[in-house]
């Protein structure tokens, strides 16, 4: 019975995921879901990305938590649309909750959005939210035996960020293990290991970002 009601809840949300899919299609938005653990990094990532990508590719931020708008206001405060949604007790974000944040902001003239999830290594990665890029934040201080033990999030990634790469020796973090690991069970997802804090790497994922929208733009252009 609950497996039933599970599926049937999961394909309300897909029906929802792709009405946002195309709404984003239509004004060109490239949506990407950010997901990870709580204090990954993904805020922080974030911070660092947006600068580099506004210039060219002006951007807006969905901001997912269970509670306080801390994350929301961190981006405002550099200059960024930012819509936050507060879960409550749910523990991902649904494709619904993304629709009713997207009435709250003009697409028009936006060509980047940024969706947080809220911050676990579960079951978000079930949830489509009408994105188009899912990009997977580790931080090194988690651990080099976080996609072993969750692969289903790591499974769906498009790039995976392994975010402290500045911090990785003191935790002894292995990134040949998180590679061999990757390679298994996601060999197409790119790996991109960056600090957020001190900006080494954050170029290329902004560079990753920027062709995969590109692509994603002829495809839907035509
Ligand atoms: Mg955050
Ligand atoms: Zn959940």
């Amino acid at each position: 019975m609950e497996i039933i009601v599970a599926q049937k809840l999961l394909r309300a949300n897909d029906q929802l995921a792709r009405q946002n899919r195309h709404l984003l299609d239509e004004a060109g938005v490239f949506a990407v879901n950010v997901l990870g653990a709580p204090g990954a990094g993904k805020t922080t990532l974030l911070e660092a990305l947006l600068p580099r990508l506004q210039d060219r590719f002006p951007v807006a931020v969905i901001e997912g938590d269970q509670a306080t708008s801390n994350d929301a206001e961190r981006l405002e405060v550099l200059g960024f649309r930012a819509v936050q949604i507060n879960t409550g007790s749910a523990c991902h974000l649904d494709a619904g909750m993304v629709a009713a944040a997207l009435e709250k902001l003009d697409l028009l003239g936006l060509k980047f959005l940024f969706i947080e999830n809220v911050g676990n290594l579960i079951c978000p990665a079930e949830f489509d939210l009408g994105e188009h890029f899912r990009l997977v934040v580790l931080g090194a201080t988690e651990g080099d035996d976080k996609v072993a033990k969750y692969p289903a999030m790591f499974q769906c990634a498009d790039a995976l960020a392994i975010n402290k790469m500045d911090l990785a020796a003191y935790f002894a973090f292995d990134l040949g293990r998180v590679r061999r690991e990757m390679l298994r069970l996601a060999p197409e997802t790119e790996i991109l290991p960056l600090s957020a804090k001190t900006g080494e790497g954050v170029d290329a994922c902004a560079g990753l970002l920027a062709t995969r929208r590109e692509r994603w733009f002829v495809a839907v252009s035509r």
